[in-house]
């Protein structure tokens, strides 16, 4: 087959004569294979750099340096071999042709690059690749050697022309293996095993050329004179391709050295970044963890703090002003108590929504805590706080459905101006703090500004705190009124109620709601309660001595003393110490004290009612008390609180009222005992609807020991009984006088045998 003048897989001709003097100049062979080496291990370099190149341009880059390489490799190892061999014929290089084999040198290690450049390579993918390129190899040296213009006709034998395409072949799957492998990986065995790899595919490459030479016979016809192989400038160009190629390959190794510097730089960089931006989130969430609050997500106390602080320094007090507004969901203990912790979280969680929702977007609303939150809002004027402190209340009132129970809370919220109040955090939280106190002193449910008056409170509400001590210390000031109670069956007065007073030196004669609060708040009040429990024993002992053998006493009980695990023995000390029966004492707890431990109360209520004291609940109706509970309680007095009776017989809805818990309370066999009893006409009703007991100041205010003696005598007497002598130093007690009660006439006090 005649193919650009090269006679393939065709026999040797008859005629004509073989040239058989043909040699290789060793050094520029040597050369060759230096050349191929080093174009080999750019080559790999670039294949490295190209699979480390995130940009698609950089890829690019490398993809055509590494081409560059390989083709130059190729090319300039064959053009330079093809130089270092000599025959006796004259030998010149068509220009064309060789510039041929070099374009397809470059579309072969094109080829080869970016086959490299798949993200997978199956093995027929290496095969494919590796058959394009050996096949693009061996014809590139056909093209180079049909390049060769001599005088001489090139045959070729089929056997090796097919070994050296089948070596280009290998050559070509191996460079491919070898490419890919050396993509990753760095050190001093890896780098020693790319040198290795870049020899063994130079060899390949020789291989391929020398084998491909061998099957080359010069056949020249037999008249023409050979001439003396000639060394003439072949040194000097292949030296010279050596040089470029070398240079071309030097040039793209510095490059690729100096690109993976920079890369192990920047993939320095990024992973300082990432460590960085992994640190600005570990300090980020414990910013969070650290200032906001992990149930509601507002801002906890801390934060508020720096929040609020940042903000007072920003202000200019002559021309912002700020409201700080203290809230506190009211009886929020209750819930916690009653419905359990989650169902407060879950409370807390929709409470906060709303308070979110009530304010603007701006606004701080942060949780202290506990059912404290706090809301600070920038103003134009005051009542813009009054109207955002009442859009609050107002949220809050929308019914909340929880742990199956629909309920509607309601808040109390104490108001601070900034900078009229004060110009520091703490200061306005102060301030805030004893609006808010005044808020929940009034009922609750209701909103107050500060006002210098309340600071004067405070400051004597701490002075009575510190004076109670002492009284209670020295027991000086203290004394205990008594309240009597009619039974309604007998008409006459069964018990006592024993009911605290201070006589203050300076504020004369103090109603417990003045400094009950105080007590309860310090720790106090269990020492009061003992203190009156001890006395009013005493007192009913001397009253027994004087003949009034059955009347009884009755002691309030805060919730604070009910938690004490002593109670039932300082109630027997108490008892014994008078020498009482205990069936003549009666402890009256309120609702709410029972709202606590409930397991707990429980328990000690039957230790006390296993004594034989009798316990009653009282102000029933203002707390939570449900059937449930009254069914558990060692109970056997229920006193309606006085609210009830306020507007009776007026208001048929409180009729109905009192109607229904007389009813419930004899169903639980439980004695009923009215608060409050001001007019006949309630007196009446009450009589007329089985109420067992009354207690008000128709019948008589509390007394002190010293008047009740004489006041029992009046009744013991049958005389008018309600004199307005007593308790008047007490504010808020109204003058009431019963001139005639019809039910009195038959009224006997109890005094026996005197
Ligand atoms: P309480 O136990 O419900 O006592 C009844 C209160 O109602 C007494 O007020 C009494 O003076 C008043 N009251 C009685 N009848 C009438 C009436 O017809 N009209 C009006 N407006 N009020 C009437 P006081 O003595 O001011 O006691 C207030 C509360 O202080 C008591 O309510 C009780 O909860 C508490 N308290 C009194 N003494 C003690 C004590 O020694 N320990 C504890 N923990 N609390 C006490
Ligand atoms: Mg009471
Ligand atoms: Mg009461």
């Amino acid at each position: 087959m005649d193919w650009l003048g090269l006679q393939l897989f065709t026999e040797l001709p008859v005629t004509g004569r073989i040239v058989i003097d043909c040699r290789h100049e060793p050094l520029l062979v040597l050369i060759a294979f230096a050349v191929a080496s080093a174009a080999c291990f750019a080559t790999l370099d670039m294949a490295e750099r190209q699979s480390h190149t995130e940009l698609r341009a950089a890829q690019r880059q490398w993809r055509v340096l590494g081409a560059c390489c390989l083709a130059g490799g190729i090319w300039a190892m064959h053009f330079i071999s093809m130089l270092a061999f000599q025959a006796p014929v004259e030998m010149h290089y068509d220009v064309s042709l060789t510039g041929l084999s070099l374009l397809i040198a470059l579309l072969v290690a094109w080829l080869a690059m970016n086959s490299l450049d798949r993200s997978e390579m199956r093995p027929q993918h290496y095969l494919q690749s590796a058959l394009l390129i050996g096949l693009g190899i061996v014809i590139m040296h056909f093209v180079g050697m049909a390049a060769l213009q001599t005088g001489a006709q090139q045959y070729y034998q089929t056997g090796l022309l097919l070994s050296s395409a089948v070596i280009a072949l290998l050559t070509s799957l191996v460079a491919l293996l070898l490419a890919r492998y050396f993509r990753n990986g760095s050190g001093t065995l890896h780098q020693t095993m790319k040198y290795g790899a870049s020899l063994i595919m130079a060899s390949g490459i020789v291989a391929t050329h020398f084998t491909a030479m061998s099957a080359m016979t010069l056949v020249i016809p037999a008249d023409t004179a050979l001439r003396l192989p000639s060394g003439d400038n072949s040194l000097q160009l292949g030296l010279s391709i050596a040089f470029i190629t070398l240079l071309i390959s030097g040039s793209s190794i510095s490059a690729a050295l100096a690109d993976k510097k920079l890369q192990s730089k920047e993939d320095d960089l990024r992973r300082y970044g990432v460590l960085l931006s992994q640190l600005d989130q570990a300090r980020e969430s414990l910013q969070q963890a650290a200032h906001y609050d992990a149930l509601t997500n507002l801002v906890n106390r801390r934060g508020f703090n720096q929040i609020f602080a940042e903000r007072l320094a920003e202000q200019n007090p002559g021309e912002h002003r700020l409201a700080v507004m203290f809230l506190d969901i009211d009886h929020f203990k209750r819930i916690n108590d009653s419905l359990g912790h989650d169902a407060g979280d879950e409370l807390l969680k929709v409470i906060a929504n709303h308070i979110k929702a009530a304010t603007r977007s701006h606004d701080l609303v942060a949780r202290f805590g506990g059912d404290e939150f706090c809301v600070v809002t920038s103003l134009n004027n005051t009542d813009e706080a009054r109207h955002l402190a009442q859009r609050i209340m107002q949220r809050m009132k929308e019914p909340i459905d929880l742990g199956g129970r629909r309920m509607v809370m309601t808040t109390s919220i104490g108001i601070s101006i900034y900078p009229d109040d004060g110009l520091t955090t703490e200061e306005l939280l102060k301030h805030a703090d004893l609006a808010l106190y005044q808020s929940k002193g009034s009922g609750r449910n209701s909103l107050h500004f500060f006002n210098s008056s309340l600071k004067s409170r405070a400051s004597l509400a701490l002075q009575l705190e510190e004076e109670l001590r002492l009284a209670l210390l020295e027991e000086r000031g203290l004394c205990v009124h008594y309240q009597p109670i009619f039974d309604l069956r007998t008409g006459q007065v069964a018990k006592l109620e024993a009911l605290v007073r201070w006589q203050h030196p300076l504020h004369g004669l103090m109603g417990p709601d003045r400094f009950i609060g105080i007590a309860e708040a310090n720790g106090l009040i269990v020492d009061l309660d003992l203190w009156v429990l001890r006395h009013a024993c005493q007192d009913l002992a001397r009253l027994q001595q004087h003949g009034f053998t059955s009347l009884k006493v009755t002691v309030n009980c805060s919730a604070v003393t009910l938690g004490h695990e002593t109670l039932p023995n300082e109630v027997e000390v108490a008892l014994f110490q008078a020498g009482l029966a205990p069936r003549q004492l009666e402890l009256e707890v309120t609702e709410n004290a029972l709202m606590g431990d409930i397991e707990h109360t429980v328990s000690l209520l039957k230790r006390i009612r296993g004594q034989g004291v009798g316990l009653s609940i009282d102000d029933f109706g203002t707390g939570y008390s449900s059937l449930a509970y009254l069914k558990r309680l060692p109970l056997d007095v229920l006193k309606i609180d006085r609210t009830f009776l306020q507007d009776v017989p007026g208001s048929l809805k409180d009729r109905e009222i009192i109607e229904a818990i007389i009813a419930m309370a004899h169903t639980l066999h439980l004695e009923v005992v009215s608060e409050g009893v001001e007019t006949v006409e309630q007196h009446e009703f009450l009589a007329s609807n089985g109420c067992d007991y009354l207690q008000g100041y128709l019948l008589s205010r509390p007394v002190p020991l010293s008047e009740l003696r004489s006041l029992l005598d009046q009744l013991d007497r049958q005389e008018s009984v309600f004199s307005p002598c007593c308790d008047t130093a007490l504010p808020g007690s109204p003058d009431l006088f019963a001139d005639t009660l019809g039910y009195r006439a038959g009224a006997s006090t109890v005094r026996q045998g005197h």
